[in-house]
């Protein structure tokens, strides 16, 4: 039941293309509007009779027709006519009832409604308002000088002011609730775009590992946490051997292919016990955390083996991949520049000694 309520009043306005929430909004004051001024009509009709009566229903008439073409008419169009049902209901009651009912209150309620409206423009902002200001002090200005048409019976007063200071409570707790919703609205947005830009900023977009700047943020981070504990990082450098070779021999795309399928490996071993980056072309960097040299020359040696005896099949055709690795124990002294940049020399020495190693 509630479902189909909220269904019923957060569908679609028609052939139009910007976002729905200024209606749902319009049409949850208009069920407001129809509690109250329904219980006022009431009111009226018990009090003074018939002909006050039929005025009351009609002004009720005028929102639950706003309410009707809240899915048919154009978002503008709906502002529009909400702000003047409102206003005729209000400007009705207040020359009929006077002024310490407060109905007049509803019209500093309503213009709000064009400023939640993102699409509307600034002079229809400006306009509610001046408009606003001058339909309120017009009324009590003629109220002041005309007596009002009617006088609530003693007994029906205090019920009668008691729904009117709840019809303007009801109202301002329903707007704070929407532009609050908007507002987290837009904030979720805001977080989920800078989330995703940053995730593009440091994800290799080929083999979906960290780029570099990824990962020297991510060690700079594991350095600054564990400062206080000494926890331990060995830095390792990883570059695939003759990948010219297989570029050249296999083509372009089953390079790729090679870099695609070495760095699921990779991601998947390291898992646990640190982080891979892609650091450039076909070189990785590997953090190794809470290891040291030692044991992580142990890690990288059983890395080594794994892609060395991997089946890389690319289109039907067998590639043999090795590669070559160079370690470096972090060390706060040195600094992080320097311990890649000893591990690169490790690499480069393993390199010369005929690659598919390990160098500590
Ligand atoms: P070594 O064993 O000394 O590292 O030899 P190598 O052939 O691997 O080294 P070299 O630096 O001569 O060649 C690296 C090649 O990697 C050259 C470059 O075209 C290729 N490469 C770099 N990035 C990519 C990429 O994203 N995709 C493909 N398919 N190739 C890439
Ligand atoms: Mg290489
Ligand atoms: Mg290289």
């Amino acid at each position: 039941m509630l479902k189909a309520i909220q269904a019923f009043l957060t569908k679609e306005i028609r052939e139009e293309n910007e976002p729905k929430d200024t209606a749902v909004l319009i049409r949850a004051l208009c069920l407001v509007d129809f509690l109250f001024i329904g219980i006022n009509a009431v009111v009226l009709l018990a009090d003074f009779g018939m002909e006050i009566g039929v005025r009351a229903f009609a002004g009720l008439l005028f929102i639950v027709l706003v309410f009707a073409l809240s899915y048919r008419v154009k978002m503008r169009a709906l502002v529009f006519l909400y702000y003047f049902a409102v206003i005729t209901n209000v400007v009705m009651l207040t020359t009929h009832m006077g002024l310490p009912y407060m109905f007049q209150a509803q019209i500093y309620i309503i213009f709000m409604i064009f400023f939640y409206r993102a699409a509307g423009t600034q002079a229809e902002r400006i306009a509610s308002v001046v408009s606003s200001v001058i339909i309120i002090f017009g009324l009590i200005f003629y109220v002041r000088t005309h007596d009002p048409v009617l006088n609530i019976a003693m007994a029906d007063y205090g019920f009668v002011t008691f729904y009117c200071t709840a019809y303007i409570m009801v109202k301002t707790v329903m707007l704070a609730f929407f532009f609050r919703k908007k507002f987290s609205a837009s904030e979720e947005k805001i977080i989920k775009y800078s989330k995703k830009l940053e995730m593009l900023a440091t994800t290799d977009p080929l083999t979906k590992l960290q780029n570099r700047r990824g990962m020297i943020n991510h060690i700079e981070n594991f350095v600054e946490e564990t400062k206080s504990n000494g926890k331990l990082l060995t830095v390792a450098i990883g570059d695939i051997d003759l990948f010219k070779h297989i570029n050249d021999t296999y083509g372009h795309e089953a390079g790729d292919y090679v870099l695609e399928t070495i760095a699921k490996i990779m991601k998947e071993f390291i898992e646990g016990k640190g982080m891979v980056a892609r650091w450039g072309g076909e070189e990785f960097l590997f953090s190794l955390e809470d290891i040291n040299g030692d044991y992580a020359f142990e890690e990288m040696s059983k890395l080594l083996h794994l892609i060395e005896r991997y089946e890389f099949l690319y289109e039907g055709t067998p590639i043999k991949v090795t590669m070559t690795f160079g370690l470096e124990e972090y060390d706060d002294n040195t600094g992080l520049d320097k311990v890649i940049s000893k591990a690169d020399e490790k690499l480069y020495i393993g390199k010369k000694q005929g690659r598919n190693r390990v160098i500590y």
